[in-house]
């Protein structure tokens, strides 16, 4: 049996030898990473040409993203160098894995928000865990350019992505896919918004890569939503405007990593619609049962727009037989409800009786 410290290993533990650990460090962890990379065969015959699409589901993560991989890192290194408070600007999911990493570690967490623009989801899980929250009047672009000043002063610890403790823990997912495939995918498909989870994708593949623990490297191809393409179109937006509030950043402070990934790789980024991204969010949970915020959703439409368009920056129809994508959805559906509320409208009450109900259901 193991010891009650042992229990849920977390990133860490399960990966310490590739990440910035040492026996002085005080592990912080939740029993993040882990997460199912689940087998689709509705996807698979939608690619067709004998492909094989997983689905890596980082939604069931502790706080419900794939933050959580950079936050046990991150927040373990803050404390292991003293910080007095953790900061962080946030769209929401940066955010509420940062409040509870703090929580558990016993440590103060800012977050800095742009205000109205958060999903209720994300909002209450950093406000439950005890975080203190400022709204600002701007967006996320001028919340990070706020944490970039602020954390100039000494006493807090920066733990966005610009923080490389953030991208070592989330390579641990490239990780996980090469374990369980026994090797790298052809493909890895996922959302863009400030890149540093392609940029750590593509890190974690290359390390597993340079100790031979896989044959190849994944072709890194990243969606960002039609109205904030920052690097699909090479220039900042400056009002970034999306559903998939977690990818609706004009700035990504991880542009060049990501475009060095897609670039090395032979990889692509492309746009997806807003309307693409719900559809494909509602596919997803209607046929797989894998229930995923908007952001995460655009990887999804981005697969369909790769097997449905030639003019597409991927195009499945021209990829080799037999080849395996991973689609990396981040977040889990229930943090955003209020897009899926608006599709259900109201649902009436009947009488409670079975005739009534059978009526309602339509026999
Ligand atoms: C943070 C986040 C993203 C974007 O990831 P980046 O590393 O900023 O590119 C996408 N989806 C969800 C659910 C997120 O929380």
């Amino acid at each position: 049996m193991k010891t009650d410290h042992e229990q849920g290993r977390g990133v860490i533990e399960r990966y310490r030898e590739f990440l910035p650990i040492s026996d002085s460090t005080p592990v912080v962890s939740l029993g993040e990473g882990d997460t199912p990379l689940v087998y689709s065969a509705r996807l698979s015959a939608r690619v067709g040409r004998g492909c094989k699409v997983f689905v890596k589901n980082e939604g069931v993560n502790p706080t419900g993203s794939f933050k959580d991989r950079g936050m046990t890192v991150a927040v373990s290194k803050a404390l292991e160098g003293k910080a007095r408070a953790l900061i962080c600007a946030s769209t929401g999911n940066t955010s509420a894995s940062a409040a509870a990493y703090a929580a558990r570690a016993v440590i103060p967490c800012v977050v800095i928000l742009p205000a109205g623009k958060i999903a209720s989801g994300k909002l209450v899980q950093a406000f439950a865990c005890g975080a203190k929250i400022v709204p600002i009047k701007g967006n996320f672009d001028d919340a990070l350019r706020i944490v970039r000043e602020l954390g100039e002063r000494n006493d807090f610890a920066i733990v966005n992505s610009i923080n490389p403790d953030r991208i070592a823990g989330q390579k641990t997912a490239a990780f996980e896919i090469v374990d369980a495939l026994g090797d790298a995918p052809d493909f890895h498909l996922l959302p863009l918004g400030n890149a540093g989870n392609m940029t750590a994708y593509w890190t974690g593949y290359r390390e597993y890569h340079a100790r031979e623990r896989s044959t190849k490297l994944p072709a890194m191809i990243g969606f960002q939503a039609t109205g904030a393409a920052p690097i699909f179109h090479g220039k900042i937006i400056e009002e970034p405007e999306t559903i998939a509030s977690a990818i609706r950043i004009g700035n990504p402070a991880s542009w060049k990593q990501a475009r060095v990934a897609i670039d090395e790789s032979s990889g692509a980024v492309d746009v997806v619609s807003d309307e693409e991204i719900v559809g494909a969010q509602m596919w997803l949970a209607q046929n797989e049962g894998v229930f995923v915020e908007p952001a995460s959703a655009a990887t999804i439409a981005g697969l369909f727009k790769c097997c449905d368009s030639k003019e597409a920056a991927c195009s499945f129809q021209k990829i080799p037989e037999a080849s395996r994508i991973v689609c990396t959805v981040t977040g889990h559906g229930l943090k955003d409800p209020d897009v899926i509320m608006r599709q259900m409208g109201d649902l009436k009450p009947v009488d409670a009786n079975g005739r009534e109900v059978l009526h309602a259901i339509g026999l």
